[in-house]
């Protein structure tokens, strides 16, 4: 069966087409500046060149509309007809407490995500707009919505509530809800099989940070924790978000600088975190590049990134009554090896010991880089959300038929 997972934001689209009969990606592409006067398509077929064609693509449904005629292109296309398509996977930020796993897409399901939207109003409009659209091109195919909060619903009560009135909870689903589930839940499998060891049997903590960055408990192969809450912005400190804060810094400043609900949330979530303190780039590539040169704000910046992150980890331990297996990913965990080494060399009370060589290897593969005599395995995994996509996608599918 072949699978396009479908990842729709405000003014993009990332898609991946998946041949599910060996897991391969056929082509995978991007469309940028939708709704802008120049819309670019970078379209890269697997084993073939890559094309960017610039045009003008007012929205999302024009958008897979000139993704699927790449598709089928003579030249640049990897299928004979767009009928080949045999499912589409979307990925769905918010999922609320409604979606506790991924899901086919009803008029019923389209309602429940609509109705999130108050939570997540920057992503769920945009996939809405995506799902629309793939249903205008393809009405015959089958479609599923995974979500980023699914793989948290196991979160305890007493961990995903926050300790005020209750009410809020009850009117407004005031709660810890988590986010890049898919990829904590693929990281985590892929450790325990890289392992060979009973992923139930694991005490888990499984470092996403990338962009934006969230570290999640895993206990029985389950969610027992997560860093970020009711939106991406609780927990670490990331490129241009502050993380944690004492709440009442919010009234504070916006009674102090006469700030507006919109201009504090911009501060907290676009100009806060590593571009705040360092005053020149969100980039870790520059942070990392400015503490080699001894640049001050740079190197405060790497050092409250590191320290945050540290104490989460540490947390975590504690959540879990121990740990034995750290887990790096995404953009920053993947290919920082300072950070990674910085972070380790302080958590030695918990018997963490990294191999500074093996840190160094850049492979795109799982692999370890603790050392042998590590009481915590330490493994650096790449992490893939679109295939997990893909996967649930068949398996929903399937059991529909
Ligand atoms: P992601 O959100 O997972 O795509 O991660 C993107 C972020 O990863 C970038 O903004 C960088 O901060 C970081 N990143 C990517 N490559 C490197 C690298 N070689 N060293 C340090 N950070 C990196």
């Amino acid at each position: 069966m072949k699978v396009l997972v479908i990842n729709a934001g405000s003014s993009s689209l990332k898609y991946q087409l998946y041949d599910m009969n060996d897991e391969s990606v056929l082509a995978k592409g991007l469309v940028e500046r939708i709704g802008m006067d120049s819309s670019i398509l970078t379209h890269k077929p697997t084993g073939k060149e890559e094309v960017t064609e610039v045009s003008e693509i007012l929205e999302h449904t024009t958008a897979i509309r000139k993704v699927l005629d790449k598709l089928v292109d003579k030249e640049h296309g990897v299928l004979n007809s767009v009928d080949e398509i045999q499912a589409v996977g979307h990925r769905v930020v918010h999922g609320g407490e409604a979606f506790k796993s991924s899901a086919l897409v009803t008029p019923e399901a389209k309602a429940e995500i609509r109705r999130l939207f108050d939570l997540a109003p920057l992503h769920n409009p945009p996939a809405i707009s995506g799902i629309t659209a793939a249903e205008k091109n393809m009405p015959n195919v089958p479609q599923v919505v995974v979500f980023d909060t699914a793989f948290h619903q196991t979160m305890d009560e007493k961990v995903f509530l926050y300790p005020i009135p209750k009410v809020l909870y009850k009117k407004h689903h005031v709660r810890r809800y988590g986010m890049h589930g898919t990829s904590h839940y693929y990281v985590s499998r892929v450790a325990a099989e890289y392992l060979n060891r009973p992923l139930e049997d694991l005490k888990m903590i499984t470092c996403h940070i990338g962009n934006g960055g969230s570290l999640t408990a895993i206990k029985d192969g389950k969610s027992f924790d997560t860093s970020m809450g009711l939106t991406p912005l609780e927990g670490l400190m990331m490129g241009t978000r502050s993380g944690d804060l004492d709440p009442a810094v919010v009234t504070f400043v916006m009674n102090k600088e006469e700030l507006t609900i919109s201009e504090v949330n911009s501060m907290l979530n676009k100009h806060s975190g590593l571009l705040a303190i360092s005053g020149s780039s969100s980039d870790m590539r520059d942070i990392t590049d400015g503490l080699e040169a001894g640049e001050p704000n740079a190197t405060l910046a790497f050092e409250m990134y590191e320290y945050r992150l540290r104490k989460y980890i540490g947390s975590y331990a504690a959540a879990l009554n121990g740990v034995d297996v750290i887990v790096f990913t995404a953009g920053v965990g993947e290919n920082s090896a300072v950070v990674r080494e910085k972070v380790c060399e302080n958590l030695t009370y918990l018997g963490v010991e990294i191999d500074p060589e093996l840190n160094k290897i850049r492979s795109g593969e799982p692999r370890r880089i603790s050392s042998p005599n590590s009481k915590v395995e330490v493994l650096v995994i790449p992490t893939n959300e679109e295939l997990v996509i893909a996967r649930d996608t068949l398996r929903i599918v399937e059991e529909s038929k």
